[in-house]
């Protein structure tokens, strides 16, 4: 009976007119709409999309308000990568104290983004930045390294160009 009776009154039905209703009234009939947007969804891919402060997206090697490499070559991030995707060579710069990566190496593919590799660094030197697409068409453009043709390790990817970039 009762069973019945439920397919006889769509109680559901109305309970999520109710919760759409709600919304629809909040927005139209808030004393803030002259002042506030009626979208309240993101136009993406019009309008670059933000994602969550802790997002993690393509590792990035930052550099310094002097625009220097902060990376001192302490193979703490290689040891805690997982997937071993990462990989580096240590070499000297003329005027620094601490070593500087003669080449610091990415492979894109093989990254699974758990951030053990951000942990680890205590010099803050790499960061998982804000970029979610990561596409690419040839597998080649995933290998990421210093001064890369395609992408870089120390800049955000030009791919991607739709995804806010938060930490560059
Ligand atoms: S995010 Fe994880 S898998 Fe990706 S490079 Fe860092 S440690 Fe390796
Ligand atoms: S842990 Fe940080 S400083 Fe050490 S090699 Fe990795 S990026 Fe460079």
């Amino acid at each position: 009976m009762k069973k019945f009776l439920k397919t006889l009154i769509p109680t559901e039905l109305a309970k999520g007119l109710l919760l759409t209703g709600k919304w629809f009234c909040q927005v139209m009939f808030s004393p803030n709409r002259g002042k506030s947007k009626l979208h309240i969804v993101d136009e993406y891919p019009e309008v670059p999309a933000k994602v969550q402060p802790r997002f993690r997206g393509r590792l990035q090697l930052l550099k310094d308000a002097q625009d220097e490499i902060i990376c001192v070559c302490c193979m703490a991030c290689i040891k805690a990568c997982p997937t071993n995707a990462i990989s580096l060579v240590a070499g000297k710069k003329e005027g620094r104290k601490t070593r500087i990566p003669e080449s610091y190496d990415f492979e894109l593919e093989r990254c699974i983004f758990c951030g053990f590799c951000v942990e680890s660094c205590t010099f803050n030197a790499i960061a998982l930045n804000h970029q979610f697409e990561l596409a690419v068409y040839n597998r080649e453009d995933m290998a990421i390294g210093l001064g890369g043709v395609f992408q870089s390790i120390d800049k955000p990817s030009p791919v991607g160009k739709f995804s806010y970039s938060g930490k560059e």
